[in-house]
Protein backbone atom coordinates (compact mmCIF):
# COMPACT_ATOMS: atom_id res chain seq x y z
CA UNK A 1 0.00 0.00 0.00
CA UNK A 2 1.05 3.39 -0.74
CA UNK A 3 2.37 4.97 2.58
CA UNK A 4 1.24 8.50 1.87
CA UNK A 5 -2.65 8.56 3.06
CA UNK A 6 -5.21 10.76 1.62
CA UNK A 7 -5.80 12.18 5.00
CA UNK A 8 -4.58 13.04 8.50
CA UNK A 9 -7.78 11.99 10.33
CA UNK A 10 -11.43 10.29 9.10
CA UNK A 11 -14.16 11.61 11.46
CA UNK A 12 -16.93 9.10 11.22
CA UNK A 13 -20.18 10.98 11.85
CA UNK A 14 -21.53 14.23 11.55
CA UNK A 15 -23.68 14.49 14.67
CA UNK A 16 -22.67 16.52 18.23
CA UNK A 17 -19.12 14.75 18.38
CA UNK A 18 -17.96 14.03 14.92
CA UNK A 19 -18.85 17.74 14.07
CA UNK A 20 -16.66 19.21 16.71
CA UNK A 21 -13.95 17.26 16.05
CA UNK A 22 -13.73 17.89 12.38
CA UNK A 23 -13.93 21.93 13.08
CA UNK A 24 -11.77 21.17 15.55
CA UNK A 25 -9.36 19.13 13.41
CA UNK A 26 -9.71 21.64 10.26
CA UNK A 27 -8.59 24.42 12.86
CA UNK A 28 -5.60 22.58 13.79
CA UNK A 29 -4.36 22.63 9.86
CA UNK A 30 -5.08 18.96 9.75
CA UNK A 31 -6.15 17.72 6.23
CA UNK A 32 -9.94 15.51 7.63
CA UNK A 33 -12.88 14.27 6.21
CA UNK A 34 -15.84 13.92 7.50
CA UNK A 35 -18.27 10.49 6.65
CA UNK A 36 -21.87 10.41 7.48
CA UNK A 37 -24.54 7.64 7.37
CA UNK A 38 -27.13 10.37 7.06
CA UNK A 39 -28.37 12.68 4.46
CA UNK A 40 -27.45 15.60 6.82
CA UNK A 41 -25.49 16.88 10.49
CA UNK A 42 -27.23 16.65 13.59
CA UNK A 43 -26.24 12.87 14.87
CA UNK A 44 -29.21 11.97 17.03
CA UNK A 45 -31.59 14.82 16.21
CA UNK A 46 -31.09 14.32 12.35
CA UNK A 47 -32.07 10.05 12.82
CA UNK A 48 -34.88 10.75 15.74
CA UNK A 49 -37.27 12.78 14.33
CA UNK A 50 -40.61 10.81 15.79
CA UNK A 51 -43.24 12.32 17.12
CA UNK A 52 -42.41 14.54 20.29
CA UNK A 53 -37.93 14.15 20.27
CA UNK A 54 -37.08 16.89 22.75
CA UNK A 55 -34.06 17.53 24.50
CA UNK A 56 -34.73 16.62 28.50
CA UNK A 57 -31.55 18.70 29.51
CA UNK A 58 -31.31 22.32 29.34
CA UNK A 59 -30.66 23.37 25.74
CA UNK A 60 -28.69 26.72 26.04
CA UNK A 61 -25.96 23.92 28.60
CA UNK A 62 -26.29 21.98 25.81
CA UNK A 63 -24.72 24.14 22.91
CA UNK A 64 -20.82 24.73 21.59
CA UNK A 65 -18.84 27.00 23.40
CA UNK A 66 -15.95 27.43 20.84
CA UNK A 67 -17.33 30.54 19.37
CA UNK A 68 -18.96 33.45 21.27
CA UNK A 69 -20.02 34.45 18.36
CA UNK A 70 -22.36 31.35 17.38
CA UNK A 71 -23.43 31.74 21.39
CA UNK A 72 -24.74 35.56 20.30
CA UNK A 73 -26.23 34.64 17.20
CA UNK A 74 -28.24 31.59 18.03
CA UNK A 75 -31.58 31.97 19.90
CA UNK A 76 -32.89 29.27 22.10
CA UNK A 77 -36.69 29.87 22.80
CA UNK A 78 -37.30 27.62 25.53
CA UNK A 79 -35.72 25.41 28.47
CA UNK A 80 -35.97 22.18 26.68
CA UNK A 81 -35.12 22.34 22.40
CA UNK A 82 -37.39 20.16 20.14
CA UNK A 83 -35.67 17.81 17.34
CA UNK A 84 -36.44 20.37 14.58
CA UNK A 85 -34.87 23.15 16.35
CA UNK A 86 -31.73 20.88 17.57
CA UNK A 87 -31.51 19.58 13.85
CA UNK A 88 -31.53 23.74 12.88
CA UNK A 89 -28.68 24.22 15.27
CA UNK A 90 -26.53 21.85 14.22
CA UNK A 91 -27.12 22.77 10.55
CA UNK A 92 -26.38 26.21 11.54
CA UNK A 93 -22.81 25.39 13.23
CA UNK A 94 -22.26 23.11 10.31
CA UNK A 95 -23.13 25.96 7.42
CA UNK A 96 -21.70 28.85 9.83
CA UNK A 97 -18.01 27.42 9.83
CA UNK A 98 -18.59 26.13 6.21
CA UNK A 99 -18.18 22.24 7.12
CA UNK A 100 -20.67 20.64 5.00
CA UNK A 101 -18.19 20.59 2.14
CA UNK A 102 -15.65 18.58 4.22
CA UNK A 103 -18.37 15.52 4.92
CA UNK A 104 -19.61 12.82 2.47
CA UNK A 105 -22.91 12.65 3.83
CA UNK A 106 -25.00 8.65 2.73
CA UNK A 107 -21.87 7.81 3.00
CA UNK A 108 -21.88 4.33 5.63
CA UNK A 109 -18.49 3.40 6.74
CA UNK A 110 -18.94 -0.84 6.61
CA UNK A 111 -15.10 -1.61 6.34
CA UNK A 112 -12.51 0.11 8.19
CA UNK A 113 -9.11 -1.71 8.02
CA UNK A 114 -5.50 -0.95 9.71
CA UNK A 115 -2.42 -1.80 7.88
CA UNK A 116 0.49 -2.90 9.89
CA UNK A 117 3.17 -2.29 7.21
CA UNK A 118 1.95 1.47 6.00
CA UNK A 119 0.76 2.47 9.71
CA UNK A 120 -2.75 3.40 7.45
CA UNK A 121 -6.40 2.94 7.81
CA UNK A 122 -8.38 1.91 4.55
CA UNK A 123 -12.35 2.92 5.26
CA UNK A 124 -14.52 2.15 2.68
CA UNK A 125 -18.54 2.90 2.56
CA UNK A 126 -21.49 1.03 1.43
CA UNK A 127 -21.50 3.13 -1.43
CA UNK A 128 -18.22 2.15 -2.44
CA UNK A 129 -15.96 4.95 -1.63
CA UNK A 130 -12.78 4.37 -0.31
CA UNK A 131 -10.75 6.40 1.69
CA UNK A 132 -7.12 6.10 3.52
CA UNK A 133 -6.01 7.91 6.87
CA UNK A 134 -3.70 8.36 8.76
CA UNK A 135 -6.20 8.24 11.93
CA UNK A 136 -9.84 7.33 11.96
CA UNK A 137 -11.89 8.81 14.62
CA UNK A 138 -14.97 7.19 15.36
CA UNK A 139 -17.82 9.58 16.51
CA UNK A 140 -20.33 7.12 15.39
CA UNK A 141 -22.30 7.86 18.58
CA UNK A 142 -24.01 5.47 21.96
CA UNK A 143 -27.13 5.57 20.78
CA UNK A 144 -26.92 4.90 17.05
CA UNK A 145 -27.44 1.16 16.40
CA UNK A 146 -31.63 1.31 16.37
CA UNK A 147 -32.59 -2.58 17.78
CA UNK A 148 -35.44 -4.13 16.13
CA UNK A 149 -36.87 -6.84 18.39
CA UNK A 150 -37.38 -9.92 16.34
CA UNK A 151 -41.38 -11.18 17.13
CA UNK A 152 -42.65 -14.00 15.10
CA UNK A 153 -44.70 -12.75 12.51
CA UNK A 154 -43.32 -9.36 11.99
CA UNK A 155 -43.34 -9.53 8.33
CA UNK A 156 -46.39 -10.68 7.76
CA UNK A 157 -47.86 -6.98 9.41
CA UNK A 158 -49.28 -4.98 6.76
CA UNK A 159 -49.86 -1.82 8.46
CA UNK A 160 -47.11 0.39 9.17
CA UNK A 161 -44.04 0.08 11.30
CA UNK A 162 -41.55 2.84 12.09
CA UNK A 163 -38.32 2.68 14.53
CA UNK A 164 -38.37 5.84 16.24
CA UNK A 165 -34.59 6.06 15.32
CA UNK A 166 -35.60 5.62 11.35
CA UNK A 167 -38.77 7.89 11.29
CA UNK A 168 -39.56 9.62 7.66
CA UNK A 169 -39.10 13.27 7.42
CA UNK A 170 -41.50 13.86 5.92
CA UNK A 171 -43.43 12.95 9.17
CA UNK A 172 -46.33 10.57 10.25
CA UNK A 173 -50.12 11.25 10.39
CA UNK A 174 -51.25 10.12 13.20
CA UNK A 175 -54.88 11.45 13.54
CA UNK A 176 -57.55 8.81 13.96
CA UNK A 177 -55.15 5.92 13.89
CA UNK A 178 -55.09 2.69 15.89
CA UNK A 179 -51.58 2.92 17.38
CA UNK A 180 -49.27 0.74 19.02
CA UNK A 181 -46.03 1.96 20.67
CA UNK A 182 -43.70 -0.66 22.01
CA UNK A 183 -41.43 0.34 24.61
CA UNK A 184 -41.53 3.07 27.24
CA UNK A 185 -37.76 4.22 27.92
CA UNK A 186 -37.43 7.98 27.00
CA UNK A 187 -38.34 7.88 23.56
CA UNK A 188 -41.54 5.82 24.13
CA UNK A 189 -42.60 8.12 26.82
CA UNK A 190 -41.79 10.98 24.64
CA UNK A 191 -44.17 9.58 21.32
CA UNK A 192 -47.26 8.13 23.55
CA UNK A 193 -47.88 11.17 25.32
CA UNK A 194 -47.27 13.43 22.18
CA UNK A 195 -49.87 11.06 20.27
CA UNK A 196 -52.69 9.80 22.69
CA UNK A 197 -54.55 13.50 22.41
CA UNK A 198 -55.11 12.41 18.56
CA UNK A 199 -54.86 8.92 17.42
CA UNK A 200 -58.76 6.52 17.50
CA UNK A 201 -56.58 3.87 20.04
CA UNK A 202 -53.35 3.58 21.77
CA UNK A 203 -52.20 0.65 22.86
CA UNK A 204 -48.21 1.00 24.95
CA UNK A 205 -46.36 -2.26 25.28
CA UNK A 206 -44.65 -1.86 28.60
CA UNK A 207 -41.64 -4.86 29.15
CA UNK A 208 -40.27 -2.67 31.95
CA UNK A 209 -42.04 1.04 33.80
CA UNK A 210 -40.08 3.97 34.42
CA UNK A 211 -39.53 6.34 36.95
CA UNK A 212 -40.55 9.07 34.93
CA UNK A 213 -40.22 12.45 36.26
CA UNK A 214 -41.86 15.67 35.16
CA UNK A 215 -39.85 17.37 32.22
CA UNK A 216 -41.82 20.91 33.06
CA UNK A 217 -40.34 22.89 30.04
CA UNK A 218 -41.32 26.41 29.53
CA UNK A 219 -40.88 28.87 26.96
CA UNK A 220 -38.26 32.01 27.28
CA UNK A 221 -39.36 35.44 27.44
CA UNK A 222 -37.51 37.67 25.09
CA UNK A 223 -35.77 38.94 28.74
CA UNK A 224 -34.34 35.32 28.73
CA UNK A 225 -33.51 34.55 25.52
CA UNK A 226 -30.89 37.37 26.53
CA UNK A 227 -30.12 36.43 29.70
CA UNK A 228 -29.36 32.96 28.64
CA UNK A 229 -26.61 34.17 25.84
CA UNK A 230 -25.44 37.13 28.48
CA UNK A 231 -25.02 34.02 31.32
CA UNK A 232 -23.39 32.12 28.49
CA UNK A 233 -20.02 32.17 30.50
CA UNK A 234 -20.82 31.98 33.34
CA UNK A 235 -23.60 28.38 32.41
CA UNK A 236 -20.20 27.34 30.91
CA UNK A 237 -17.87 27.54 34.17
CA UNK A 238 -20.71 25.30 35.81
CA UNK A 239 -21.23 22.45 33.29
CA UNK A 240 -17.51 22.49 34.03
CA UNK A 241 -17.55 22.09 37.33
CA UNK A 242 -20.21 19.33 37.58
CA UNK A 243 -19.74 15.83 37.40
CA UNK A 244 -21.98 14.99 34.47
CA UNK A 245 -21.47 18.40 32.86
CA UNK A 246 -25.05 19.72 33.45
CA UNK A 247 -26.24 22.71 35.08
CA UNK A 248 -26.32 21.27 38.13
CA UNK A 249 -24.92 19.27 40.71
CA UNK A 250 -25.38 16.22 43.19
CA UNK A 251 -26.83 17.77 46.76
CA UNK A 252 -24.29 18.05 49.67
CA UNK A 253 -26.62 16.47 51.93
CA UNK A 254 -27.39 12.82 52.89
CA UNK A 255 -30.88 11.33 52.65
CA UNK A 256 -30.77 11.03 56.30
CA UNK A 257 -29.35 14.68 57.28
CA UNK A 258 -32.87 16.01 57.04
CA UNK A 259 -35.88 14.97 58.73
CA UNK A 260 -38.80 13.45 56.76
CA UNK A 261 -40.61 16.48 56.54
CA UNK A 262 -38.03 18.12 54.92
CA UNK A 263 -36.85 15.39 52.53
CA UNK A 264 -40.52 15.14 51.43
CA UNK A 265 -40.26 19.14 51.07
CA UNK A 266 -36.79 18.38 48.88
CA UNK A 267 -38.70 15.85 46.81
CA UNK A 268 -41.34 18.07 46.10
CA UNK A 269 -39.36 20.90 45.03
CA UNK A 270 -37.45 18.77 42.69
CA UNK A 271 -40.59 17.07 41.42
CA UNK A 272 -41.87 20.54 40.53
CA UNK A 273 -38.41 21.92 39.01
CA UNK A 274 -37.23 21.54 34.90
CA UNK A 275 -35.36 18.32 33.54
CA UNK A 276 -32.74 16.10 35.02
CA UNK A 277 -32.89 17.96 38.27
CA UNK A 278 -34.58 15.26 40.24
CA UNK A 279 -31.59 12.53 39.78
CA UNK A 280 -28.37 15.10 39.09
CA UNK A 281 -29.52 17.40 42.35
CA UNK A 282 -30.95 14.74 44.59
CA UNK A 283 -28.94 13.88 47.50
CA UNK A 284 -25.61 12.48 47.74
CA UNK A 285 -26.41 9.02 48.69
CA UNK A 286 -28.69 8.07 45.70
CA UNK A 287 -26.58 5.71 44.24
CA UNK A 288 -25.04 4.10 46.83
CA UNK A 289 -27.56 3.67 49.73
CA UNK A 290 -30.77 1.54 48.57
CA UNK A 291 -32.91 2.63 51.39
CA UNK A 292 -31.99 6.38 50.31
CA UNK A 293 -32.43 5.64 46.65
CA UNK A 294 -36.06 3.55 48.09
CA UNK A 295 -37.07 6.86 49.75
CA UNK A 296 -37.10 8.58 46.16
CA UNK A 297 -38.87 5.33 44.89
CA UNK A 298 -41.64 5.83 47.43
CA UNK A 299 -42.03 9.72 46.95
CA UNK A 300 -42.25 8.93 42.88
CA UNK A 301 -44.55 5.85 43.36
CA UNK A 302 -47.28 7.76 45.15
CA UNK A 303 -47.26 10.73 42.03
CA UNK A 304 -47.92 7.53 40.09
CA UNK A 305 -50.84 6.74 42.07
CA UNK A 306 -52.08 10.15 42.42
CA UNK A 307 -51.70 10.81 38.17
CA UNK A 308 -53.67 8.19 37.21
CA UNK A 309 -56.72 7.26 38.00
CA UNK A 310 -56.82 2.91 37.65
CA UNK A 311 -55.00 1.76 40.50
CA UNK A 312 -54.13 -1.18 38.22
CA UNK A 313 -52.92 0.48 35.86
CA UNK A 314 -50.98 2.80 38.40
CA UNK A 315 -49.39 -0.45 39.74
CA UNK A 316 -48.51 -1.99 36.24
CA UNK A 317 -46.50 2.11 35.58
CA UNK A 318 -44.37 1.47 38.87
CA UNK A 319 -41.39 0.29 38.57
CA UNK A 320 -39.44 -2.33 41.18
CA UNK A 321 -35.96 -1.07 39.95
CA UNK A 322 -33.79 1.46 42.23
CA UNK A 323 -34.52 5.43 40.75
CA UNK A 324 -32.08 5.92 38.43
CA UNK A 325 -30.09 3.37 38.27
CA UNK A 326 -31.19 3.08 34.36
CA UNK A 327 -31.58 6.63 33.02
CA UNK A 328 -34.93 7.80 33.97
CA UNK A 329 -37.12 9.57 30.87
CA UNK A 330 -38.35 13.13 31.67
CA UNK A 331 -42.20 13.06 30.63
CA UNK A 332 -45.33 15.87 30.31
CA UNK A 333 -48.38 14.72 31.31
CA UNK A 334 -47.20 10.94 30.26
CA UNK A 335 -49.50 9.44 33.20
CA UNK A 336 -52.53 11.54 32.44
CA UNK A 337 -52.38 9.62 29.16
CA UNK A 338 -53.62 5.95 30.86
CA UNK A 339 -56.60 8.16 32.42
CA UNK A 340 -57.93 8.76 28.52
CA UNK A 341 -60.72 5.82 27.36
CA UNK A 342 -58.62 5.51 24.36
CA UNK A 343 -55.52 4.67 25.82
CA UNK A 344 -54.64 1.36 27.21
CA UNK A 345 -51.36 0.05 28.97
CA UNK A 346 -50.38 -3.97 28.27
CA UNK A 347 -47.70 -5.37 30.89
CA UNK A 348 -45.63 -7.41 28.83
CA UNK A 349 -44.32 -9.37 31.49
CA UNK A 350 -47.41 -10.06 32.92
CA UNK A 351 -49.12 -10.55 28.61
CA UNK A 352 -46.32 -11.57 26.58
CA UNK A 353 -46.83 -10.82 22.77
CA UNK A 354 -46.98 -14.29 21.15
CA UNK A 355 -46.66 -12.64 17.90
CA UNK A 356 -47.29 -10.29 14.75
CA UNK A 357 -50.86 -11.18 12.86
CA UNK A 358 -51.57 -9.22 9.54
CA UNK A 359 -53.52 -7.08 11.14
CA UNK A 360 -52.10 -6.05 14.41
CA UNK A 361 -50.78 -8.00 17.61
CA UNK A 362 -51.39 -10.76 19.70
CA UNK A 363 -50.46 -11.40 23.27
CA UNK A 364 -51.00 -14.67 25.43
CA UNK A 365 -54.57 -12.90 26.19
CA UNK A 366 -55.68 -10.60 23.44
CA UNK A 367 -55.43 -9.18 20.46
CA UNK A 368 -55.77 -6.10 18.90
CA UNK A 369 -55.84 -4.06 15.27
CA UNK A 370 -53.34 -1.60 14.54
CA UNK A 371 -52.75 1.08 11.35
CA UNK A 372 -49.30 2.01 13.02
CA UNK A 373 -46.54 0.28 15.27
CA UNK A 374 -43.88 2.78 16.51
CA UNK A 375 -40.78 0.47 17.87
CA UNK A 376 -39.24 2.73 20.68
CA UNK A 377 -37.02 -0.12 21.50
CA UNK A 378 -34.04 1.73 22.04
CA UNK A 379 -30.58 0.84 20.50
CA UNK A 380 -27.70 -1.40 20.33
CA UNK A 381 -26.16 1.10 22.31
CA UNK A 382 -22.60 2.43 23.50
CA UNK A 383 -21.05 -0.09 21.77
CA UNK A 384 -22.96 -1.11 18.67
CA UNK A 385 -22.47 1.88 16.18
CA UNK A 386 -18.42 1.98 16.62
CA UNK A 387 -18.35 -2.44 16.21
CA UNK A 388 -20.89 -1.84 12.95
CA UNK A 389 -18.09 0.53 11.03
CA UNK A 390 -15.96 -2.82 10.34
CA UNK A 391 -12.91 -2.46 12.26
CA UNK A 392 -10.00 -4.38 11.54
CA UNK A 393 -6.95 -3.52 14.08
CA UNK A 394 -3.70 -5.53 13.95
CA UNK A 395 -3.61 -8.62 12.24
CA UNK A 396 -7.26 -8.91 11.10
CA UNK A 397 -8.88 -8.48 14.66
CA UNK A 398 -11.86 -7.25 14.68
CA UNK A 399 -13.32 -4.56 16.92
CA UNK A 400 -16.81 -7.27 17.12
CA UNK A 401 -14.77 -10.08 18.23
CA UNK A 402 -12.60 -7.61 20.79
CA UNK A 403 -15.11 -6.31 22.42
CA UNK A 404 -17.26 -9.84 22.84
CA UNK A 405 -17.01 -9.27 25.89
CA UNK A 406 -17.37 -5.92 26.55
CA UNK A 407 -15.74 -2.41 25.18
CA UNK A 408 -12.30 -2.64 26.14
CA UNK A 409 -10.63 0.58 26.00
CA UNK A 410 -7.59 3.05 27.48
CA UNK A 411 -9.46 6.44 28.88
CA UNK A 412 -12.36 5.83 26.56
CA UNK A 413 -10.23 6.70 23.76
CA UNK A 414 -7.49 4.31 22.49
CA UNK A 415 -8.16 0.41 21.92
CA UNK A 416 -5.76 -1.90 22.06
CA UNK A 417 -4.57 -3.90 18.35
CA UNK A 418 -6.17 -0.34 17.14
CA UNK A 419 -3.54 2.04 16.22
CA UNK A 420 -4.17 5.62 15.41
CA UNK A 421 -7.99 4.57 16.35
CA UNK A 422 -9.39 7.23 18.39
CA UNK A 423 -13.43 7.41 19.92
CA UNK A 424 -14.86 10.60 20.30
CA UNK A 425 -18.07 10.41 22.54
CA UNK A 426 -17.99 6.40 23.18
CA UNK A 427 -17.84 3.58 25.47
CA UNK A 428 -15.53 4.16 29.21
CA UNK A 429 -14.91 7.97 28.74
CA UNK A 430 -16.64 11.29 28.45
CA UNK A 431 -19.77 10.50 29.64
CA UNK A 432 -22.63 13.48 30.75
CA UNK A 433 -23.90 16.47 28.69
CA UNK A 434 -22.48 15.68 25.37
CA UNK A 435 -21.41 18.46 23.77
CA UNK A 436 -19.33 20.05 27.13
CA UNK A 437 -17.91 16.33 26.99
CA UNK A 438 -16.82 16.65 23.13
CA UNK A 439 -15.20 19.90 23.24
CA UNK A 440 -12.38 18.64 25.88
CA UNK A 441 -12.25 15.46 24.41
CA UNK A 442 -12.20 16.49 20.48
CA UNK A 443 -9.40 19.42 21.58
CA UNK A 444 -7.47 16.42 23.85
CA UNK A 445 -7.91 13.96 20.43
CA UNK A 446 -6.50 17.30 18.02
CA UNK A 447 -3.68 17.60 19.84
CA UNK A 448 -2.69 14.61 20.45
CA UNK A 449 -3.01 13.82 16.16
CA UNK A 450 -1.13 17.12 15.85
CA UNK A 451 1.40 16.28 18.14
CA UNK A 452 2.37 12.62 15.95
CA UNK A 453 2.21 14.41 12.82
CA UNK A 454 4.72 17.42 14.46
CA UNK A 455 7.04 14.96 15.51
CA UNK A 456 7.07 12.59 12.41
CA UNK A 457 5.31 9.97 14.47
CA UNK A 458 3.01 7.54 12.73
CA UNK A 459 1.50 5.26 14.90
CA UNK A 460 0.36 5.40 18.57
CA UNK A 461 -1.06 2.20 20.44
CA UNK A 462 -2.41 1.99 24.01
CA UNK A 463 -0.56 -0.82 25.93
CA UNK A 464 -2.36 -3.74 27.13
CA UNK A 465 -1.60 -2.91 30.46
CA UNK A 466 -3.25 0.55 30.54
CA UNK A 467 -5.99 -0.31 29.05
CA UNK A 468 -6.63 -3.35 31.24
CA UNK A 469 -6.17 -1.02 34.03
CA UNK A 470 -8.59 1.21 32.78
CA UNK A 471 -11.03 -1.34 31.82
CA UNK A 472 -10.61 -2.97 35.87
CA UNK A 473 -10.97 0.93 37.18
CA UNK A 474 -14.23 1.72 34.99
CA UNK A 475 -15.87 -1.57 36.70
CA UNK A 476 -15.15 -0.74 40.20
CA UNK A 477 -16.19 2.43 39.79
CA UNK A 478 -20.07 1.26 38.79
CA UNK A 479 -19.53 -1.93 41.33
CA UNK A 480 -19.95 0.59 44.04
CA UNK A 481 -23.17 1.77 43.16
CA UNK A 482 -26.84 0.59 43.02
CA UNK A 483 -26.31 1.17 39.15
CA UNK A 484 -24.31 -2.62 39.59
CA UNK A 485 -27.66 -4.45 39.30
CA UNK A 486 -29.73 -2.75 37.01
CA UNK A 487 -30.88 -3.62 33.82
CA UNK A 488 -30.62 -1.34 30.91
CA UNK A 489 -29.11 -0.39 28.06
CA UNK A 490 -25.86 0.90 30.27
CA UNK A 491 -24.84 -3.33 30.40
CA UNK A 492 -25.89 -4.23 27.17
CA UNK A 493 -28.73 -6.32 28.55
CA UNK A 494 -31.48 -4.50 26.29
CA UNK A 495 -30.06 -6.95 23.31
CA UNK A 496 -30.39 -10.39 23.20
CA UNK A 497 -27.28 -11.96 23.63
CA UNK A 498 -25.10 -9.58 24.25
CA UNK A 499 -23.22 -10.34 26.75
CA UNK A 500 -23.64 -8.71 30.22
CA UNK A 501 -20.72 -5.58 30.85
CA UNK A 502 -20.83 -2.31 31.93
CA UNK A 503 -20.28 0.13 29.55
CA UNK A 504 -19.54 3.81 30.92
CA UNK A 505 -17.15 5.38 33.01
CA UNK A 506 -19.18 6.99 35.77
CA UNK A 507 -16.54 9.25 38.31
CA UNK A 508 -16.84 13.12 37.64
CA UNK A 509 -15.93 14.25 34.02
CA UNK A 510 -13.73 16.95 36.30
CA UNK A 511 -11.07 13.83 37.07
CA UNK A 512 -11.92 12.33 33.88
CA UNK A 513 -10.49 15.73 32.22
CA UNK A 514 -7.90 15.91 34.60
CA UNK A 515 -6.26 12.61 33.91
CA UNK A 516 -6.57 12.97 30.23
CA UNK A 517 -4.48 16.12 31.12
CA UNK A 518 -1.76 14.13 32.82
CA UNK A 519 -1.56 11.39 30.38
CA UNK A 520 -0.70 14.45 27.66
CA UNK A 521 1.83 16.36 30.09
CA UNK A 522 3.39 12.58 30.55
CA UNK A 523 3.94 12.38 26.43
CA UNK A 524 0.99 10.21 26.13
CA UNK A 525 1.63 8.03 28.81
CA UNK A 526 0.11 4.26 28.60
CA UNK A 527 0.68 4.41 24.86
CA UNK A 528 3.16 3.44 22.78
CA UNK A 529 4.13 5.60 20.22
CA UNK A 530 5.79 5.07 17.32
CA UNK A 531 8.77 2.82 18.39
CA UNK A 532 8.59 4.24 21.52
CA UNK A 533 6.98 2.81 24.54
CA UNK A 534 5.49 4.72 27.44
CA UNK A 535 4.58 3.17 30.34
CA UNK A 536 2.14 4.22 32.80
P1 LIG B 1 -34.39 2.55 25.86
O1 LIG B 1 -34.21 3.41 27.03
O2 LIG B 1 -33.48 1.40 25.69
O3 LIG B 1 -35.89 2.04 25.89
C1 LIG B 1 -36.31 1.03 25.01
C2 LIG B 1 -37.63 0.50 25.48
O4 LIG B 1 -38.01 -0.56 24.63
C3 LIG B 1 -37.58 -0.07 26.89
O5 LIG B 1 -38.82 0.14 27.49
C4 LIG B 1 -37.35 -1.55 26.62
O6 LIG B 1 -37.75 -2.39 27.66
C5 LIG B 1 -38.23 -1.73 25.41
N1 LIG B 1 -37.89 -2.89 24.62
C6 LIG B 1 -36.72 -3.21 24.04
N2 LIG B 1 -36.82 -4.38 23.38
C7 LIG B 1 -38.09 -4.81 23.57
C8 LIG B 1 -38.80 -5.94 23.16
N3 LIG B 1 -38.22 -6.91 22.42
N4 LIG B 1 -40.10 -6.07 23.51
C9 LIG B 1 -40.67 -5.11 24.26
N5 LIG B 1 -40.06 -4.01 24.70
C10 LIG B 1 -38.77 -3.87 24.35
O7 LIG B 1 -34.31 3.39 24.50
P2 LIG B 1 -34.82 4.89 24.26
O8 LIG B 1 -36.12 5.11 24.90
O9 LIG B 1 -34.72 5.11 22.80
O10 LIG B 1 -33.77 5.76 25.00
C11 LIG B 1 -32.39 5.48 24.98
C12 LIG B 1 -31.66 6.66 25.56
O11 LIG B 1 -31.64 7.72 24.61
C13 LIG B 1 -32.29 7.26 26.78
O12 LIG B 1 -32.05 6.55 27.95
C14 LIG B 1 -31.67 8.64 26.76
O13 LIG B 1 -30.37 8.61 27.28
C15 LIG B 1 -31.61 8.94 25.28
N6 LIG B 1 -32.79 9.72 24.89
C16 LIG B 1 -32.79 11.03 25.27
C17 LIG B 1 -33.86 11.78 24.97
C18 LIG B 1 -33.85 13.21 25.38
O14 LIG B 1 -32.85 13.84 25.56
N7 LIG B 1 -34.95 13.77 25.52
C19 LIG B 1 -34.95 11.26 24.30
C20 LIG B 1 -34.92 9.93 23.92
C21 LIG B 1 -33.82 9.17 24.22
P3 LIG B 1 -36.73 -2.76 28.85
O15 LIG B 1 -36.64 -1.54 29.69
O16 LIG B 1 -37.37 -3.91 29.51
O17 LIG B 1 -35.42 -3.12 28.20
Amino acid sequence: MNSTPQYDALVIGAGINGLYGLYKMREAGLSVRGLEAGSGVGGAWYWNRYPGARLDSECYAYTYHFSPELIEEWTWDEEFAPQAKLEAYFNYVADRFDLKKDIDFDTRVVSTVWDEDSNLWTVTAENGRTYTSRNVVAASGILAAPLVPDYAGFGDFKGTVFHTSRWPSEGVDFKGKRVAVIGVGSTGIQVAQTVAPEVAQLTVFQRTPNWATPLNNYQFSDARKMEVKEKSDEYYALTQSTGGCFLVDTDSRSTWDVTPEEREAFFEELYGEPGLTFYSRGFNDLFTDKAANDEVCKFLATKIKARVKDPETARKLTPTHGFATKRPPLETNYYEIYNQDNVDLVALPEEPIVRFTETGIETTDRSWDFDIVVLATGFDSITGSFVRIGAQGVDGIALSDYWEDGPKTYMGIFVHNFPNFFILGGPQGVNGNQPRCTEFAGDWITTCISYLKSEGIDRIEATAEAESVWVEHCNELVNGTLLRDAQSWLWGSNVPGKKRAFTMYIAPQTVYRDRLREIEANGYEGTELGDKILVS
